[in-house]
C-alpha cells in the first residue's frame, strides 16, 4: 500500500484570540505539514466549555485566514468527538488501569507527581460521582523530538497518575489530545511549554495500543519580562493589517534563512520551500 500522507495540525483552543506566541507554532506546523506535501488540519480544542470564550473560534479562523493559511477539510472540534473520547475512556476502564480518585486539591502537594493514593480504588463504571478517573501510568516512553532531542519519560515517576476523566465530569485535555493526535495526525509542531504534557499523552497512547505522531517542540516565545506570550498573559493579539510583517518576524524568530517576499503568498511560496526544522533554535524559550 502507498504511504500515508503525513498530516500536520494547528490546535488552538478557543480561550481568545491568536498571538504571537501561537502564531509561531501555526507558522511552523504549517510549513512542515506542506514541506511534506502532507495535509494540515485545523482543530479547535473546544471542551473545556468553562474556559472557552465566545467568539474566539470564529476569531482565530479568520486571523488565520488573514495570514494566508488554508486548512484542509472542515475544521475538526474536539466537541463533536467526546463519544470517541468515552469509548477510549472505556478502553482503558477494560483493561483495568483507571482507578477513581477523590484526593482533594488540597491534599496533594502542589506541582508534585500524583503519589497513587487511590490506586486500589478500581471502576467497573463511568462516571464515579465527585471522583476524577485517573490512569494508573507504568512502564517509559522516549521519542526523539525533531526540535529537542531525545526525550524520556519514566511514567510512574516523572508523569504520575494522570487524570483522563475530571472531577466535574468532562473528558481531560491529555486524553482528547492523545486520543486526537494518535487517531489523526502524524506530525505535530507546537510549542515546548506542552512538553511536559507529551510525557502524559504518550502513557495514554501507548495504554490504548495507539500509535503516536512525530512531535517537534518549537521553543516559545517570552516578552522582554520573561512572560510566556499567550492569552494568559494578555499578549496582544496579532495584527490582522500587517499579516506579512508578522510573518516575517515569525519566520525570523524560528532561526530560518533570509527570504524575500512582497505578498503573503510569496511568502508562503518561499517559506514552504525554505523551512528547515533543524535551523529552529534547540531551547525551551526564546525572546522576541
Ligand atoms: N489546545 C492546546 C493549546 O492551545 C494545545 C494544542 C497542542 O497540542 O498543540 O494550548
Ligand atoms: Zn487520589
Amino acid at each position: 500500500a502507498p504511504a500515508a500522507r503525513p498530516i500536520g495540525r494547528f490546535a488552538p483552543s478557543p480561550t481568545g484570540e491568536l498571538h504571537f506566541g501561537s502564531l509561531l507554532a501555526a507558522l511552523a506546523s504549517y510549513c512542515d505539514a506542506r514541506q511534506r506535501n502532507g495535509v494540515w488540519q485545523l482543530r479547535i480544542d473546544d471542551i473545556d466549555g468553562p474556559r472557552s470564550v465566545p467568539g474566539s473560534a470564529d476569531a482565530i479562523q479568520r486571523s488565520l485566514e488573514s495570514h494566508g493559511f488554508q486548512w484542509d477539510g472542515p475544521i475538526l472540534w474536539q466537541s463533536h468527538r467526546i463519544e470517541r473520547y468515552h469509548a477510549a475512556l472505556a478502553a482503558l476502564i477494560d483493561k483495568q488501569l483507571v482507578f477513581a480518585c477523590n484526593c482533594s486539591r488540597r491534599s496533594l502537594p502542589a506541582g508534585q507527581i500524583y503519589p497513587g493514593h487511590c490506586r486500589n480504588q478500581l471502576v467497573t463504571l463511568t462516571p464515579v460521582a465527585d471522583h476524577a478517573l485517573r490512569l494508573h501510568m507504568l512502564g517509559k516512553v522516549e521519542f526523539t523530538d525533531a526540535v529537542q532531542g531525545l526525550q524520556q519519560f519514566d511514567l510512574s515517576l516523572d508523569v504520575g497518575d494522570s487524570i483522563v476523566w475530571r472531577r466535574d465530569q468532562l473528558v481531560s485535555y491529555a486524553l482528547a489530545c492523545a486520543v486526537d493526535d494518535a487517531d489523526n495526525v502524524t506530525h505535530v509542531v507546537r510549542g515546548a511549554d506542552l512538553l511536559e504534557g507529551t510525557g502524559a499523552q504518550l502513557g495514554i497512547i501507548k495504554a490504548l495500543d495507539l500509535r503516536p505522531p512525530e512531535y517537534a517542540h518549537l521553543p516559545v516565545a517570552m516578552d522582554v519580562n520573561g512572560d510566556k506570550l499567550s492569552k494568559h498573559s494578555k499578549a496582544p493579539p496579532i495584527d490582522e493589517f500587517e499579516p506579512l510583517t508578522t510573518l516575517a518576524q515569525a519566520w525570523q524568530a524560528l532561526g530560518q534563512i533570509d527570504i524575500e517576499a512582497s505578498s503573503v503568498t510569496e511568502f508562503w511560496s518561499q517559506a514552504i520551500s525554505h523551512w528547515q526544522m533543524a535551523r529552529v533554535p534547540r531551547v525551551r524559550r526564546i525572546t522576541v
